[in-house]
């Protein structure tokens, strides 16, 4: 036919949210929409430290993608893009090629260790549904096994986190959760568990105010959680973490990098322009110099022109795209201008564990314990919302009271 085929790289919030949105604006006359990802489910990012640190079953973080897309106006694809030949206007999957008039590239994240000595080889990273299963069931048999070993060493129950961003300081709330649980479940006193979290800066988080950083460093110690500023980690062995100026070897039987990410390794194999691991666009969210192609959540870099400088790339930043590709995805195809995408910060929360938080919402007001574990609940439900409407909610919602 000489319908024009868009085709869509990646189900997250970028590539979901967008997808979506093309069903509701085009009529399947106007296009052909293919939806390409790696699984048949979508995973909730935003909740992958739970699923690393074990405190939600990872089902509860995905969705069927047929669930949330009809199969009948979107073709959905099931495999992994390899490389993007934008010349031909051709993208290489692993077991096929798929040819596109337009594309959007959704591809997201990937953890980023900055060449960092052992870190690929000896830690752990939250990066999908099954890295992040991996690190609970991991730390889950250092628990089971450690009675039963004769020789098993008292480090080999600690956790290491290196970076306390907000992946890392999420994933210490939760784990301070976690492993108390842990310990009454396989017979080990608390004390014999070490929970240390590593920052090169001198600060944790340092997007939030001091107020509220005291705050989460007082709620994490007090819940046992080693925090150590200062300390940047140049290198990763067997046996942990090599940090600081004295080259100090910390110790664990656990050794997750959370200590930044970067866009999809696509993006450096299709031969793209990259500033820091990302692609820049234009306001319109195509690739600079690119008619047909859009890159948006975390493989491209928008610009923030009030502030000069890229919006962080977020779940919140990623779906507010999707809803501007769209539209000018409609705007191309007839022939009408495209619009330029305008972010509408609506805050920013952090979990400290199930019941407690921090945040910033309402552009400025400062939120703190209960309320922000609540708040954070309420944006978490409210993804689902968006992506799958009330019966998604019910399914999968958090509603587990304090
Ligand atoms: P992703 O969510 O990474 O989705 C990419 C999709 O593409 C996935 O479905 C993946 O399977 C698929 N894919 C990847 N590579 C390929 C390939 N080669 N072939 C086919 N398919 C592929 N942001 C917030 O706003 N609020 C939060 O509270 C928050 N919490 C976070 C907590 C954690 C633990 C982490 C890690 C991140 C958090 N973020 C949060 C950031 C947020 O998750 C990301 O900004 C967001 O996921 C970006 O969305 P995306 O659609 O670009 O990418
Ligand atoms: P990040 O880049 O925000 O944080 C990484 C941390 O690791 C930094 O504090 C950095 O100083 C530290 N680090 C880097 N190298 C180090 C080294 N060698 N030694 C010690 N420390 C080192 O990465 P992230 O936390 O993974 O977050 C990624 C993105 O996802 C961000 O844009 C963030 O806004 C978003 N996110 C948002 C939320 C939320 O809104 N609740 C939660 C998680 C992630």
């Amino acid at each position: 036919s000489n319908k024009p085929k868009i085709v869509v790289l990646g189900a997250g919030y970028a590539g979901l949210t967008t997808t979506r949105r093309l069903v509701k604006t085009l009529s399947p006359e106007q296009a052909e929409i293919v939806l390409v990802n790696k699984h048949n489910y979508h995973y909730e990012s935003t909740w992958l430290h739970e699923v690393a640190a074990g405190t939600i079953n990872p089902n509860q973080a995905r969705v069927m993608i047929s669930d949330v897309v009809n199969p009948n106006r979107v073709r959905l694809v099931y495999d992994s893009v390899v490389e993007i030949k934008k010349d031909e206007q051709r993208v290489v999957l692993e077991n096929s090629e798929l040819s596109y008039d337009y594309l959007v590239v959704g591809l997201g994240f990937e953890s980023n260790d900055f060449g960092i000595k052992g870190m690929a080889e000896n830690a752990f990273a939250i990066e999908d549904i099954d890295s992040s299963r991996e690190i609970s069931e991991h730390i889950e048999y250092q628990f089971a096994k450690y009675n039963n070993d004769q020789n098993a060493e008292d480090h080999s129950l600690n956790i290491l986190v290196g970076g306390a961003g907000f992946t890392g300081i999420e994933l210490v709330g939760e784990l301070a959760n976690k492993v108390p649980e842990l310990c009454k479940k396989y017979d080990i006193d608390r004390s014999k568990v070490r929970i240390i979290n590593v920052e090169a800066a001198p600060s944790i988080l340092p997007m939030f105010d001091k107020e509220l950083v005291a705050y989460a460093k007082k709620s994490l110690e007090d819940r046992g959680v080693e925090i150590k500023i200062g300390a940047a980690i140049s290198e990763c062995t067997p046996e942990g973490f090599v940090v600081g100026d004295d080259k100090e070897l910390i110790k664990a039987g656990t050794i997750i990098w959370t200590g930044g990410v970067k866009g999809s390794s696509v993006l450096g194999k299709s031969g793209f322009e990259l500033t820091k691991g990302k692609v820049n666009v234009d306001g319109d969210l195509r690739m600079k110099g690119e008619e047909n192609v859009f890159v948006i959540g975390d493989c491209s870099w928008v610009w923030n022109k009030e502030a000069d400088r890229p919006y962080p790339p977020t779940a919140q930043l990623a779906m507010q795209e999707a809803d501007v590709v769209a539209a000018n995805l409609k705007a191309l195809i007839s022939n009408q201008p495209l619009t330029d995408f305008v972010f509408n910060d609506k805050g920013t929360v952090a979990s400290l564990g199930h019941s407690d938080g921090i945040g910033n919402i309402f552009s400025g007001y400062k939120i703190q314990g209960k309320s922000a574990a609540t708040m954070k609940k309420v944006v978490d439900n409210r993804s689902l919302l968006l992506l799958g409407g009330p019966k998604l909610v019910l399914k999968k919602g958090k509603f587990r009271p304090f």
